[in-house]
């Protein structure tokens, strides 16, 4: 099998993409957002799943993100207890995503030049086609075929492949299409989640102290907030 594609090109399919990719498949993400993916803003830990990818698969020589140091909570009248000890690397989603874009297709983050596309003796090709929604799929003996909708022309295409990956999030077509059945399908899960982010610049110095190597709690009725 040569021909791989991939349906979503977020985290899950950088990382396929680049596995593939390393070891001479010839991959195609395909991605129905256009452009550069927009912020989210968030700050997320990366654990050691992801530790340990990075450091089979990551060629790009700069820290991920900061060192965290413990687990705090805090109350209201701002007392801080220190409720475990333990070293994590905080980063953020858009970091974690450019990180996997340079290492998939070159593609460079915002403000930094990487090198650009990482590429090697037995390496696959790496295409990250973006503004392409994947509508149908079919399988024919021994291929896949997908039928892609440009979204910006709106017209429609056929592509095969040896392999399809779906990489497609929680409303997943791959997974509609081949467990119909699947009795994994998004609810309500009964709660809200607020999600926020403060320029550094923009916090004193004393508060920043507090929250800048630690991970946060705050524990309310019913409620809870990480900072
Ligand atoms: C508010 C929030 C906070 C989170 N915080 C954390 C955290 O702190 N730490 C952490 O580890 N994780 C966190 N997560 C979870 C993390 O973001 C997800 O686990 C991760 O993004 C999942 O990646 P994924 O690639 O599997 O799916 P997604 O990121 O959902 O990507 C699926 C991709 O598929 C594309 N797609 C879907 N359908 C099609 C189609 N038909 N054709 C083409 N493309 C398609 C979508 O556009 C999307 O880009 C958080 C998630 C949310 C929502």
């Amino acid at each position: 099998m040569k021909e791989v594609l991939i349906v979503g090109g977020s985290l899950t399919g950088l990382m396929h993409g680049i596995m593939l990719v390393r070891s001479g498949y010839n991959v195609r993400i395909l991605e129905q957002d256009s452009g550069s993916p927009q912020s989210h803003m968030a700050g997320i830990a990366a654990a050691k799943d992801v530790l340990d990818f990075l450091k089979r698969f990551d060629q790009v020589e700069q820290p991920l993100g900061i060192p965290s140091e413990c687990l705090q909570s805090m109350d209201r009248d701002g007392r801080v207890t220190v409720f475990l000890k333990a070293k994590r690397v905080m980063t953020s989603w858009d970091v974690l995503y450019h990180r996997l874009r340079t290492n998939f297709d070159g593609l460079a983050s915002v403000d930094r030049a990487h090198p650009p596309g990482i590429r090697g003796v037995g390496m696959g090709n790496a295409i990250h086609d973006s503004g392409k929604q994947v509508v149908s799929m079919n399988t024919h003996e021994d291929k896949v075929s997908v039928r892609v909708r440009d979204l910006t022309t709106q017209t429609e295409t056929s592509m095969n492949a040896d392999l399809l990956l779906g990489a497609d999030g929680s409303h997943s077509i791959v997974r509609r299409t081949f467990v119909p059945d699947s009795e994994i399908r998004p609810a309500y899960a009964g709660y809200v989640a607020w999600r926020g982010a403060a320029k550094e610049s923009d916090v004193s110095l004393a508060t920043r102290r507090i929250f800048q190597k630690n991970v946060t709690y705050f524990q309310l009725p019913g409620e809870h907030i990480i900072v």
